[in-house]
C-alpha cells in the first residue's frame, strides 16, 4: 500500500498551489484531476486576460496556468489526470480516496481543491454533434487565432458569450450572434460594443441542424430556427457558449462526513480545516469568515491547510515552512538560475 502524507483532489489553482506548499514541507504528495490536464476552471478562459493577481503583471490565463503547473511540480508530485474521486473512507489512521473507475488512493491527509467541481459545458442536443467537435465545433476558445478571417456563429447570450464575440471582434471576419430569448443577458457595454462593429445579433434564435461538408468531417451549414422558421446559412466556425453544468459531488463513508454549507461548500473550522480531522478544503469550495473567492484567495488556502496537515501529521513540526528567500531547499536550484542570468 502506497500511503501518500497529502493527497490532493483538484488539479486547479488551489490544488495546485497546495502541491507546491506541500512539498516545501517535505510532504509526499499526489494530485487527482479529473479533467486530462491540470489547470481547473481557468481552461474555460485560456485566453482572456488577467490583471489581478498579486505581483503578476497582465498575463494571459494559459501563459498563467502553465507557470502555477510549473511551480506546483517543483517537488515532484504525483499527479494522476483523468480520475475522478467518488468517495473517500477512512482504515485505521489512513483515507481511503476510490475513483469513479475503481482506482484505490491512500493517504494520510486529504486537501478538498474541487473549486466549482467538475465543468462541463452544456452541449448541443443534435445527434452526432460531437464528431465535429475535432475540427470546427467549440465550447470555449482554445487558441483565438484559429478564428482569424473566419466567418463565426456564435450561440449564446450571456456574460461569457458576449466576452467571446467581443473577443473575437479584431480576429473574426464576420460574427454572427444567436440566442433563443428575446434580448441578451450580457453587460450593457459589451453587447454596444457588438452593435457598434455591426455584428448580426438573431434573437429568438436556435441552431436546428448541422449540415456536413462532403467528407463528414467539418460543418459547413447551419441550419437556423427563428419563430418557427427554417433558414440555412454557412459558417467556418460554430461556437456554443450555453454555460456549465457544475457537479461537486463527494461521498464520505458514514461517520466521516464532513459539514458542507449552502452550495456544498466545505465549512472551515480556521485553517482550512474541515469539522473532520486530517480534511482539509481550499479555494472556492471552502466557506469561512471574509473568504476571498479569487486566485489570490486559493493561494492563502494552500498555505493554510498545508500547513495544518502538517501539524496534524507532525505536530511538534514548525507552524509554517521556512522562507524561500532563506530556504536552504532552493539553494542548488537559485545557483543554476542565478548561473543563467
Ligand atoms: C469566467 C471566470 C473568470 C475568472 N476570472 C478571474 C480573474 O480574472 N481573477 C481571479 O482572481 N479569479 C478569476 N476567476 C476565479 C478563479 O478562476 C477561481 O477562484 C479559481 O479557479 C478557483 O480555483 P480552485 O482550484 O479552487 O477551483 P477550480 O479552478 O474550480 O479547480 C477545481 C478542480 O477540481 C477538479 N475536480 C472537481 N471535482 C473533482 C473530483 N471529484 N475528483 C477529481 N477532480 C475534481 C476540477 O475538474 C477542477 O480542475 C474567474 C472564474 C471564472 C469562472
Amino acid at each position: 500500500m502506497n500511503v501518500y502524507d497529502v493527497t490532493i483532489i483538484g488539479g486547479g489553482p488551489a490544488g495546485l498551489y497546495s502541491a507546491f506548499y506541500s512539498g516545501m514541507r517535505d510532504l509526499k504528495t499526489k494530485i487527482i484531476e479529473f479533467h486530462p490536464q491540470l489547470g481547473g476552471k481557468i481552461n474555460i478562459f485560456l485566453e482572456k486576460m488577467l490583471w489581478d493577481v498579486g505581483g503578476q503583471p497582465p498575463i494571459v490565463a494559459h501563459r498563467f496556468v502553465e507557470n502555477l503547473i510549473e511551480q506546483a511540480m517543483t517537488f515532484e508530485p504525483t499527479v494522476c489526470l483523468s480520475q475522478k474521486v467518488n468517495l473517500i473512507e477512512r482504515q485505521n489512521d489512513v483515507f481511503v480516496l476510490t475513483t469513479e473507475a475503481g482506482e484505490v488512493h491512500y493517504s494520510k491527509t486529504v486537501i478538498i481543491a474541487i473549486g466549482g467541481g467538475i465543468f462541463k459545458p452544456i452541449k448541443l442536443e443534435i445527434n452526432g454533434a460531437e464528431k465535429y467537435e475535432m475540427t470546427n465545433l467549440h465550447y470555449t476558445i482554445n487558441g483565438i487565432e484559429r478564428f482569424k478571417d473566419r466567418h463565426v456563429l456564435l450561440s449564446g447570450g450571456g456574460n461569457a458569450a458576449i466576452d467571446w464575440a467581443v473577443e473575437l471582434l479584431p480576429i473574426a471576419k464576420k460574427i454572427t450572434v444567436i440566442y433563443r430569448n428575446e434580448e441578451l443577458k450580457a453587460h450593457e457595454a459589451q453587447i454596444k460594443k457588438l452593435t457598434q462593429h455591426g455584428v448580426d445579433i438573431l434573437l429568438h434564435t436556435e441552431i436546428d441542424a448541422l449540415v456536413s461538408n462532403a467528407e463528414k468531417t467539418a460543418i459547413e451549414k447551419v441550419v437556423l430556427q427563428q419563430h418557427g422558421q427554417q433558414s440555412t446559412h454557412s459558417f467556418d466556425e460554430v461556437l456554443v457558449c450555453h454555460g456549465y453544468n457544475r457537479e461537486v459531488s463527494l461521498a464520505f463513508a458514514e461517520g466521516l462526513q464532513p459539514v458542507r454549507l449552502e452550495n456544498q461548500l466545505f465549512e472551515s473550522q480556521g485553517q482550512c480545516k474541515t469539522t473532520v480531522p486530517g480534511i482539509f478544503a481550499v479555494g472556492d469550495i471552502v466557506s469561512y469568515t471574509d473568504k476571498v473567492y479569487l486566485l489570490v484567495g486559493t493561494f492563502q488556502d494552500a498555505v493554510l491547510a498545508v500547513n495544518s496537515a502538517k501539524a496534524y501529521l507532525e505536530p511538534d513540526a514548525n507552524s509554517y515552512a521556512m522562507v524561500s528567500s532563506h530556504n536552504e531547499k532552493f539553494k542548488e536550484r537559485n545557483q543554476k538560475i542565478l548561473a543563467k542570468v
